[in-house]
Formats: C-alpha cells, structure tokens, sequence
C-alpha cells in the first residue's frame, strides 16, 4: 500500500497542538480580578490576604523583580457549567520554558489555607469536581516576580540577581484570570496522542511503529476538529487497542519517583526558596489526592524544616502524605550538600541534622543518600554513608563530564577506605524527567547493566527552580506502565529499586575513588568569601564543641546544644551545592557572608563563655589550642599558662642577600629573591631544597579566564594559554619581630586596578613558611594562582579530603587524568618522593592544579594554589575588592607533617587570662590517629561523643585517654547510636584503639 509516515506524523502534531490541547479548557468565563503590588520582602500570607485591593484588568504588567503582588481572584459558576469539573487557569504571564526561573504563584482560599502552586507548566486550580451552578470562587494568588536570569545567551552579567540593585520595571503581563470547564476526555485525549506519538518515533521500522500510526490517523479521522470536545471520548476509542498491547517481557523497568529539584538557593535567595518549597509541596500534595498510586520524593530536611514554620498548613499535608507513604523523604541530609569541600565532620553534620530531623518530625530514615546535582562526589563519602548507616547513593551529575563517559550506571563505589556503597546513576541522564517517549528510550537503549539488571531510576518533575511533577506525567507514567514498544514504568520509592537491584547485582561492577565531575571545576574557587566563609566557621564550631563539653565535664556548666545546632544548621545550610561552590546570584553571596559573620561572632562567644568558666578568674595569660596536634608546647585539647611553655629551640636569623632575604630558622633556610619570589626553601636536616633549581615559588600567576560556558562554573582548560607572571615588586622589606618570627613582606601591582600584599613568615622552629595575603581585587573574568615549582618527582599528589587524603597521578597518560586539570584539596595538598616530600597548605582555599615538567635529568613537580576568580555570571561583581588568604609552603613534609601544618592553620591559639591552665578532656596517642571531634551527644543524655580517625593510610594502634570519670564506652555510628559490639574496654580512662587505613571511629562516653 502506499504510505507517508511524515504525513501522518505531521497532521498529528499539528491538531494536537493546535486543536486537541487548547480544547481542554475552552469553555471559560473571566475573574474578577484585583491586585496589590508589595516591593521588597514578602508579607505572611495572612497578612497579605487583608491587604487593600484594586481592581486588576488582565494584560495589565505587573510585578518588579523580587517583588510580590496579591491578586484576588473572584467569580460565580455559570449555572449550565452544573455537574461539570470546573477550573481556575491563571497564566500569571508564564514563558512554558521556564519553570521555576520566572514568576510563579502560591494560591489560597480565602480562610488562607494554601491550594496549589501556579507555574508554566501548572496553570489550573480546581474549583469542583462537580460544580453547583451559582457557586462562588474567592482565590487569593501570592505571586512572585522572580526575575529570569538566564533567558536567551544563559550567561549575560545581569544586576537583576539581588534586591539592592535590580530594577523596578514590571516584568510579567497577565494572560489568563479565567474560570473554565475542564474537559477530561480532551485531557485524556492528549495524552494518548502524545505518548503514541512520541512512542512511535522511537520505535523501529515493522508492524508496532506502523499499527500506532494507523491508529492515530483513525483517532484523527474521527475527531470533529471544529468540536473536539464532543467527539473526543470517540477518537480515544480508535486508540484504546494500540493502548493495550502490552510490552515485552525483557522491557526496561524505570523506577519514576515525583520530584523537583529545589535547589535551596541560586538564581534565587533563599527566602524565594522557602515559597518555591511550598509552592511544590503544595502542589504535589494535590496529585497525590488526585492520583492511586503516584509518589513523590523529596530531600533535605531544611527544606521539610522551612515549611513546617512558614507554612504550617502545608506542612500538615506533607505529613499526612509521608505516613500514608506517598511522600517520600530522600537522601537523610540537611541539604543537597555539596560533598567536595565540606570537611569530615561536616558532612557527618548533615547525615545528623537530616536524619534526626526526619527521625523526630515524620519518623522516618532515610536509606539512601540522594544527590541528583552536586558537583563531583568525594571519595570519603561511602565510608561517611555506610558509618551512617545509609545503603544507597544515588546522583546523575557524572553524565555532565565534558570528555569520558562513565562506564556505569549501577555499581558499586569504592572509597578511600574500602567502604563500598551500591550507587545508582539514571540512565535518562536529568534528575528533571518528564517521562517523554524520548527519555524512557533513552534510558532503556543507555542502560550499561542491562545484561544483569532490569531497571533504572527515573526521578520526575520540574526542577531547579521547582515546581514538580505535573499531571500530565501521571498520565503519561498510567500509559507507559505496560506498553508494547515501551519500557515499563512505575511509581516506586527508590529503595525498592534498590532492594531489587541489590539482588540482582551481586557482583556488581566497581568504581574506586573519587567521583570527579568532568565540568564545573571553578566551582573550587568562585566567590572566595564563601569559601573562606566555610572553612573557617566549621572549624569554630568544632572548636567550639570542644570547649563547651570541656566545660560542661570540668565546670558543669550547661552545654548550648540549641545554639550550636543552630549554628551548625547555618553554615549546613551555606554548603548546598550552589552556594559554597560560589556559583548562585551576589543576593546569595551577600548573605552567606553576613551569615557567616553571625555564626563566628555567636561560636566565638561560645569559645570564649567556655574557656572562662574553665580557666576561672585570675591574670595568668594562658593559651587554649583546639587544634588536634600540640601547639608551641600547648597539648592539643589543652589550655596552658604561657609562662610555663620552654622557650623556642631555634631562633631566627634574617640576612638580607642581592636585594632579597635569607630566613634560617634552623630548620629550614629560605632565600627570597629582590623579586619577592622563593629562590630556594632548604631542608637543613636533609639539604634537600623545596624550589627546583632555576625555577621561583610563590609566583603569582594571572590568567584569562573566560570559559565557553557557565562562567561561574566553569574553567576551559585552554586557560592556561595565556599567562601573566607577576615579577614587578613595588616594595620588599623584611623584620624580626617580638616574637622572633622574620617576616618579609612583598608588594605588587597586579594591574592598574589591583594590587597584592603578601607577609611570607618563618617562626623559629618551623618547617612551615606561611603566606598571608591581602590581595584588592578589582579584575573581570582573570584567574589567580600561585605556583610552587618543587624539586620532587611525585609520581601522585596526595590531597587531603575528608577524614583523610586520596592520590591523584601528575601525569596525564589518560583522557580521564587529562580532565581533571584542575582538582580538589582541603587543607594539604603533598609532593612526595621517597625520603622528601613538600606540602602546600592553606586556611581557606580548595582548588589547585599539579603539572609536571622534565628539564635536564629533573623533574620538576609544578603544585599552583587557585586563588581568586572574577567571573561575571550569575554574579556580576564577583570576587571584588579586598580579599584575603593564608597559606604556606612546609618544607620537608610527608603526610603525617601535612596533616599537622594543614590542622594548625585551621585553628589559632587563643590567649586568654584566668587562674590555672586545663588539662585535656581526651588524649590521644599513636601514629597517623587524629582527634576529629570532642562533643555532647546530639540526644542531649550528656554522653560524650569522641570522633578520631586514620590520617595516614595504614594501620593505626593508639591510646585514647579520656580524662574524666567514664562509666562506660561503646563505638557509635556517625548518628552517635551505639553499635551493639559489646562495649570498648577501659582502663582507668585508656582506651585501646586499632584503626584501619582512613577508618572514622565514632566513640560514645556515658559519664560516671
Ligand atoms: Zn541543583
């Protein structure tokens, strides 16, 4: 016979367009509507339900960025509409592209209980599923003006993205303020139609693809384009059989679970993140009454937190929704962190605080952890997961890699413990699925398992900015759920894909070490305050930890649990994946610093409230270290009086040489060249020198730095290209100081419009020669490093991540090693041979690049800090002005000396006057074991909970020495719940320990 599948297609496409969907609601009256536009910061919804309206006529343009208008919205049921299901449709000036980026709504009744959410995608609100006629409607709208940022070119500089410097130009006009008919056979029409449709341009050539399309002339040819309505239930019929055929016994099996991404701050401040929330669970709440058997997932216990204060009705449907079983938390943490940078023990800090919140307010844990979108994954995390006690992990971010495709879809993850987690990434490759006839064929030919395992993970809905899943997803997901031609869908909570796939994979493939995101490596050094911001707060707090549970043992003074889980909710909340990797709008940043601000002054006053209570009253100057190594004669844990503290065993010699400075601490010898620059860093032990010969170090080097993409994000390996090296001194002057410290200050002119100030210090006795550096930074789109040639011929670098460090190969004989061109650190990163090694370390910073170069019979291991970045998108004035760092070159290390230099620069000494010095609460000796984390048990019992771990790689025996009165001790999971391991034996405080390469231990202590 003859054919022409275009025509087919075509005629389709263009009457479901065109005809079919505008049917769905076009019987319609308008609204009354009235309006009040409110500036600035959002109001209570009741008191924005008691505003003063004025009639609102549609078209009209409304809301400025940031701001919000009320609109109320009236009407009366036409009587012939009686019996009907009839709907709201608001389109409050929606672009159908953009969910979740633009102006969105939150509807109320006018007793104030929320509704629904209005979005692009999500434009009805039900009225009644059986209309009275006469029957009155009174809805109030809380619309929010959200400006779009990344329309058109997605990375244009905008000052749209903070309240203090957007404009005042109404951004959105009205479409549609309508009461309407809704028609379900058209509704449901649609759907049928689509899904064939898009089934069968998936489907190969042969009698499946060929039935659908006869199928869909049929359906065509029996619709009556001029009254659709009428005549649609008669066009579903010419489809119901094509509906039917069932799919094959080997289909794909996709697991969807409902979602939106929320991301918890971004192109948005967090307070729109705390509506954006209500809007979707609202929402979401309203399909699951709507639907039998759909389920939606959510993440991030602060998120369920924001809507349990700011929204209690909403609040109560999602809870009533968890227990029926439908509304699923994911992922037991407090936000979708990022799992780079944290530090160990926050991230153990957001495995507590989520869990324990979706513990104690829905009675819930949570199995698995759940990170569609951070960027790259830390090999630390599968210990942390398991120590936590969670079974799964899943993300799909790795499909982002812009050179090496992941060999996996499930398999095992191995980190730098041996710790394994079954992981999962989607095989649809969005977190954002709409359950297109594309994307479940997508995810059924990528699936890399398909030889073993029959399934995948499908997470469904609008995403990023919110907004969820729709019901045209349900109705799609009904269709798809045993379709000829199809994979098979289903609603599932994703541990019953697990469940499945852990029986099916017994030997599942396996990954070992970090999950490194081909993509986004800027994202280590962006927005620098926030960084900083970071490091240092989660460093106080810990400390803080620490000398309240001193106090609270040695004095009996009250522990402040609910401030410091305050604070720790607080810096937990700056680690999302948006804003510690510095990549959200100056509105977020701006906060995030304030915020920080507020977390260390409250922590110092903890720290400093403590210590009083322990050293007592009096005026012997005493020295508290919290650091978990001894500091100038000052045990780690400790406070001791100065005086008694020996005087230093070197002193410091400062001769000036060719215009520069020779600094011999007699432990290392450092030379300064009249350039500023480190001509040479001598170990004196070994006579080995740190600086390859020729070569300088602590060179500041400018590159440009425009990637093609995602500027905030993103650096393009041809960055390296162009290069400024920074050689111009404008002065160098050197001292001794009072403490005997020499330090030798350079400064320079980065530009006309920058400048840089470095300190470069040795203190007697040191390995370490420290670098602080004030840099006013006024560039755009430049990258500043700082490089360190080392005479080392590392064959790895050994950069310290959580709870210990992972090695990373210097060359790049690989696509996948020529990738990682920029990578990771926390406070170390080592170049060792046998018998020398040097370390960088650093208070503030994460990103670094290693490079190797032969000259000669040498080779030289090139190790650069990334300092500062200027990138203009999504902010415009990014990393501007006055910045600061520390750092510092240790001359002489191996990973036991990195992990010490790294520690101390994290935490000061502190000086403060009282009566007596204080002994140390825990104690511990052994090789390669640190004390992490000293503090009361978040269960507020008074137990202490005692955290060390392996830092060196191998196996550890030690002595912890608890120096209180012990009534027993067992080991604990990262959520302090003992183990059932019959209990730690004690000898009058001691405690054994043996720990094996970077294992974390978790100790619990019930006092006597
Ligand atoms: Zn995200």
């Amino acid at each position: 016979m003859h054919d022409d599948i275009p025509l087919t297609v075509g005629r389709v496409t263009r009457v479901l367009k065109e005809r079919i969907l505008p049917a769905v609601h076009a019987e319609s009256v308008p609204l009354t509507a009235q309006w009040h536009e409110l500036p600035g910061e959002p109001v209570a919804p009741a008191e924005g339900l008691a505003l003063d309206y004025t009639p609102y006529a549609v078209g009209t343009p409304w809301g400025a960025a940031w701001g919000t208008t009320w609109f109320r919205l009236t009407g009366q049921v036409p009587a012939h509409w009686a019996g009907r299901r009839v709907e709201v449709v608001a389109d409050l000036g929606f672009d159908r592209d953009m969910t979740g980026f633009q102006c969105e709504g939150l509807v109320y009744r006018a007793d104030g209980t929320p509704v629904k959410s209005l979005n692009p995608r999500n434009q009805w609100v039900l009225v009644a599923d059986e209309a009275e006629a006469g029957q009155a409607v009174e809805l109030y709208v809380e619309a929010a003006s959200n400006p779009i940022l990344v329309a058109g070119n997605p990375f244009v500089p905008t000052s749209e993205g903070d309240i203090v410097t957007s404009s005042s130009k109404r951004l959105y006009t009205t479409g549609r303020l309508d009461l309407a008919v809704f028609e379900r056979d058209v509704f449901e029409l649609a759907l049928d139609v689509e899904v064939l449709l898009e089934l069968q341009a998936e489907l190969p050539a042969g009698p499946r693809r060929m039935q659908v399309l006869q199928a869909l002339d049929d359906a065509m040819d029996r619709l009556d384009l001029q009254h659709v309505a009428s005549t649609a239930a008669e066009a579903r019929a010419a489809l119901v059989d094509v509906l039917a055929r069932p799919a094959e016994a080997s289909a794909h099996e996709i697991s969807a679970v409902g979602h939106a991404h929320i991301d918890s701050a971004w192109l948005w401040p967090v307070r729109e993140t705390i509506r954006k929330v209500a809007r979707t669970t609202s929402s979401m709440a309203t399909l699951i009454d709507e639907t039998d058997d759909f389920v939606y997932g959510m993440s991030s216990a602060q998120q369920y937190a924001w809507i349990k204060e700011h929204r209690p009705e909403v609040w109560e449907r999602v809870k009533a929704a968890v227990d029926a079983g439908r509304f699923v938390p994911l992922g037991g943490m407090w936000v979708e962190s990022d799992t780079v940078m944290p530090s160990g023990e926050s991230l153990v800090r957001q495995f507590l605080h989520g869990q324990r919140f979706f513990e104690t307010e829905l009675g819930i844990r949570c199995r698995g952890v759940w990170l569609p979108d951070s960027f790259g994954y830390s090999p630390a995390l599968p210990q942390l997961m398991r120590r936590a006690g969670f079974e799964w992990f899943f993300t799909q971010k790795i499909s982002w890699n812009q050179v090496n495709t992941f060999p996996h879809h499930t398999f095992l993850w191995e980190g730098i413990d041996g710790s394994r987690v079954l992981s999962h990434f989607p095989p649809m490759d969005t977190y954002n699925a709409q359950l297109s006839g594309a994307e479940v064929a997508l995810a059924s030919r990528q699936f890399r398992e398909s030889r073993v395992a029959t399934g995948s993970i499908a997470p469904v809905g609008w995403g990023d900015g919110g907004g969820g899943t729709t019901r045209e997803m349900t109705g799609r997901a009904s269709r798809l759920a045993d379709l000829e031609g199809s994979p098979r869908v289903r609603w599932e909570h994703p541990d019953a894909f697990f469940d499945r796939t852990r029986e099916q994979l017994p030997h599942a493939p396996v990954w070992v070490g970090e999950l490194y995101l081909e993509l986004h490596r800027a994202t280590l050094t962006s927005q620098h305050r926030t960084k900083q911001g970071n490091r240092r707060t989660e460093h106080l707090l810990v400390e803080a930890e620490l000398w309240a549970a001193t106090a609270a043992v040695r004095t009996g003074t009250a522990y402040p649990h609910d401030e410091l889980d305050a604070l720790w909710q607080q810096v937990l909340l700056q680690q999302f994946h948006d804003i510690l990797p510095g990549t959200s709008i100056a509105w977020v940043h701006r906060e995030a610093v304030e915020q920080y601000a507020r977390v260390t002054e409250a922590a110092e006053a903890i720290v400093a409230r403590s210590l009083a209570a322990l050293v007592g009253e009096g005026d012997v100057v005493v020295e508290a270290n919290a650091a978990p190594f001894e500091r100038a004669g000052v045990p780690a844990g400790g406070v001791t009086p100065l005086e008694a503290q020996g005087p230093g065993a070197y002193a410091v010699s400062l001769v000036e040489r060719d215009g520069g400075w020779v600094l011999d601490n007699g432990v290392v010898a450092v030379t300064v060249s009249a350039e500023g620059l480190l001509t040479s860093a001598v170990d004196l032990a070994t006579g080995r020198d740190a600086i390859s010969p020729g070569r300088e170090g602590n060179l500041l080097q400018l590159h440009e730095d425009v990637p093609n993409r995602w500027d905030a994000w993103d650096v393009d390996r041809y960055y390296r290209n162009r290069v400024t090296d920074l050689r111009d001194v404008s002065a160098l002057t050197a001292a001794v100081d009072d403490e005997g410290v020499a330090r030798v200050v350079v400064e320079r002119q980065i530009s006309a419009d920058s400048t840089v100030r470095q300190e470069l210090s040795l203190a007697p006795g040191a390995r370490l020669l420290e670098i602080s550096q004030q840099t006013d930074w006024n560039e755009t789109e430049k990258f500043l490093k700082v490089a360190f040639p080392l005479d080392v011929r590392a064959e790895h670098v050994a950069a310290e991540t959580q709870f210990g460090f992972h090695r990373r190969v210097t060359h790049t004989n690989t696509s996948w090693e020529a990738a990682k061109f920029e990578t990771s650190m926390h406070r170390f990163v080592l170049a060792e041979e046998r018998g020398f090694g040097v370390a960088l370390v650093n208070d503030s910073t994460y990103g670094h690049d290693v490079t190797r170069d032969v000259v000669g019979d040498d080779v030289v291991t090139t190790v650069r800090l990334s300092l500062l970045r200027a990138p203009r998108f999504p902010d415009p004035e990014t990393d501007q002005g006055v910045q600061t760092h520390r750092y510092g070159l240790v001359v002489g290390a191996d990973a036991d000396v990195a992990t010490r230099e790294g520690a101390l620069m994290g935490t000061s000494a502190r000086r403060v006057r009282g009566a007596h010095g204080v002994a140390p609460l825990v104690t511990v000796t052994g090789e390669g074991i640190v004390l992490s984390s000293v503090k009361e048990a978040a269960d507020r019992s008074g137990d202490l909970v005692v955290r060390v771990y392996e830092s060196l790689g191998g196996r550890a025996r030690g002595v912890l020495r608890l120096d209180l009165p012990v009534a027993s001790v067992t080991t604990a999971t990262l959520l302090e719940e003992p183990l059932d391991d019959g209990g730690v034996a004690v000898t009058d405080g001691d405690v054994p320990i043996v720990l094996s390469a970077f294992e974390v231990r978790t100790l619990r202590v019930v006092r006597a």
